[in-house]
């Protein structure tokens, strides 16, 4: 059994760390340290890590979470953008022959090195700033990944794991579910971070849809699915005129769908929005 007490992500060891680089956590960067082993034992957990894979970081801090995946997988990508944080991982992650730390910004890194890799996962605590970006940076790169598994803002993690009808469900529900399978893993309260952070998280497990089929125009389908939740208390035929001047092929199309006209998005799947993207465009 490891000493606990001398893992990074343990409280005493962060501040240390932190002091001996004179560092602050800097709020540009969406910077919250997790020093709460359980529940950095609980996301390892929760994306099932095994010595098998390959796991993609986003934003590794001072390597709290990328030792334990260090220490479960077998090869570790880590994606830092703070110039500051480099040296202190090249320092604390010394013992760990099997993590890469990449000095770059995600939203900017090709991630092409990774293709064919059959054994690929992510696994990161994110920058909230930019949670949103990330997600479809990683869904449109086109790479297999086994799963996603990110701590992400509460309310977020609600709605991207929302059910038709809910009140968080909207567009980045749809966004996500298009491709993928969305379920909350843990719950994480903002004292599990240093410093605490002025909202609550969860940690959210992402996998690919076993029958995933592109929609043939899918810039038309989000289009559709953008306008219809602009103004969530409208009706869906009047949050269509974003799109589409002519209310009468409006209305013929959400007929033709199988809805009456007092039908408001929130009561549409995904499945109802592409009939109504093709009967849109007929
Ligand atoms: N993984 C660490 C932990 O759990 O303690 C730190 C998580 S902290 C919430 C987010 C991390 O993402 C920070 O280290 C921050 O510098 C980094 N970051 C912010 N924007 C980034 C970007 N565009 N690309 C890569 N890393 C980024």
């Amino acid at each position: 059994m490891q000493n606990e007490n001398l893992l990074i992500g343990n409280f005493t060891r962060t501040r240390a760390i932190l002091e001996k680089y004179g560092l602050r956590a800097n709020k540009r960067f969406g910077q919250n340290f997790l020093t709460d082993l359980n529940i950095l034992h609980g996301i390892v957990d929760a994306a099932g890590v095994t010595k098998e894979d390959t796991i993609l970081e986003i934003g590794p801090g001072i390597g709290s979470l990328t030792e334990l995946l260090a220490q479960s997988a077998k090869k570790v990508f880590a994606f830092e953008i703070d110039d500051k944080l480099i040296p202190v991982l090249a320092d604390v992650l010394s013992p760990y022959d099997n993590v890469d730390v990449i000095h770059e910004d995600i939203l900017k890194a090709d991630l092409n090195f990774l293709r064919g890799n059959k054994h690929l996962k992510v696994v990161a605590n994110l920058p909230y700033y930019i949670t949103t970006p990330i997600l479809l940076h990683l869904m449109n790169s086109d790479i297999d990944f086994k799963s996603i598994t990110i701590m992400v803002q509460k309310e977020v993690a609600q709605r991207i794991q929302a059910s038709v009808g809910s009140k968080d469900y909207g567009t980045l529900s749809l966004a996500i579910q298009y491709k993928m399978n969305a379920k909350i893993a843990l719950n994480v309260p903002r004292t599990a971070f240093f410093p605490s952070p002025n909202v609550d998280s969860a940690v959210l497990n992402l996998w690919p849809l076993e029958d995933f089929t592109p929609f043939e125009d899918e810039d038309f389908l989000f289009k559709v699915i953008k306008a219809s939740f602009a103004h969530r208390r409208k009706l869906l035929t009047n949050n269509l005129l974003f799109i589409e001047k002519d209310k009468n092929k409006i209305e013929q199309a959400i007929l033709k769908t199988g809805f009456n006209l007092n039908i408001r998005g929130e009561k549409l799947n995904l499945d109802d929005f592409k009939h109504l993207a093709d009967n849109l465009s007929d």
